[in-house]
């Protein structure tokens, strides 16, 4: 096998990207819990909430007081998404420091994901950017449809290296490259991933697999071989997949963890700890994770 990492960044999406997609809407103790049992996992990042319109989400109208309930552990990044300037008013004022922009790479789904054109969404998060810059906040950068559209199918790479650069000339931290439908297959991976290092240093590129047609770990392994080194991942699977109900979405952060570690690479993540947090948010929302890497450990605690 080629040279792969040695250590691999885990960043966890299930407070805000899992649960905006779970049809049960949790409480804000909950998520409160929830968020904190992840922290104590080791993960680096968590996606913790979304400066939305309060109403535009009813999962995610509660981000100020998550924000304030939470015990931050130092060395976690807890970014926060913001769709706007209003929006990230509010999550400076909620003492945010780290902030995420999200767009997509086939018009049709931005439109109708955000309401806005590709260019336009890049214009708003120009501003939103340039002010969280001179406010010293770290940055994340997600583009959704990058391996495929729900409604136009096929996206072709140059519009995925179009609106990376954008991003990237803004002065993003991170880039996550989404497979938001759970289309991709290992060369494409490939593909995609050769197309953004010509133009920006693997170690911003992160890569947000879905695993609906169980290729996430598949392609997890192809992006590892071309070097990138940053993977989203959600608690137990958490989310679904909003363009194909009743399907898997997000890779989870247990069947990740389990591959990464099985390969001797570091994460710095106790997967056990990571599967309580997961247990916890089963138990609020009744309804069983996913993961099966959650269910072979749960297999095993309850072995007689
Ligand atoms: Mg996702």
């Amino acid at each position: 096998m080629t040279t792969l990492p040695k250590r691999v960044k885990v960043c966890e999406m299930g407070p805000r990207d899992g649960l905006q997609n779970e049809p049960g809407v949790v409480s804000t103790a909950d998520k409160i819990r929830y968020i904190d049992l992840l922290s104590a996992s080791g993960l680096p990042l968590i996606e913790t909430t979304s400066f939305v319109r309060p109403n535009a989400i009813p999962q995610l109208t509660d981000a100020e007081a998550v924000m304030a309930g939470i015990g931050q552990q130092p060395g976690v990044t807890y970014v926060c998404l913001v769709p706007n300037m209003r929006g990230f008013e509010r999550a400076r004022a909620a003492g945010v420091r780290s902030i995420a922009v999200f767009t997509a790479a086939s018009e049709s789904f931005t439109k109708r994901n955000i309401n806005m054109t590709i260019e336009e969404s890049l214009d708003a998060f120009r501003e939103v950017v340039g002010a969280a810059r001179t406010d010293g906040m770290w940055i994340r950068g997600y583009i959704s449809t990058a391996f495929g559209c729900p409604y136009e199918g096929h996206v072709p790479v140059e519009s995925v290296v179009r609106v990376a650069n954008a991003l990237a000339e803004m002065g993003i931290d991170e880039l996550s490259i989404g497979d938001t439908i759970g289309i991709a297959t290992p060369d494409r991976v490939v593909h995609v991933s050769e197309a953004l290092q010509r133009e920006m240093p693997v170690e911003r590129l992160a890569m947000h697999f879905h695993d609906t047609r169980g290729m996430a770990l598949a392609n997890v392994l192809a992006a590892l071989q071309m070097d990138i080194g940053i993977f989203d991942a959600s608690a137990g699977g958490l989310g679904g997949c909003p363009y194909a109900p009743g399907a898997t979405g997000n890779l989870a952060t247990e069947d990740l963890l389990y591959m990464l570690h099985g390969m001797s690479i570091e994460t710095g993540v106790e997967l056990e700890r990571v599967r309580d947090a997961s247990r916890f948010i089963a138990g609020v929302l009744q309804r069983a994770p996913v993961s099966r890497a959650y269910a072979a450990l749960e297999a095993q605690a309850t072995r007689p």
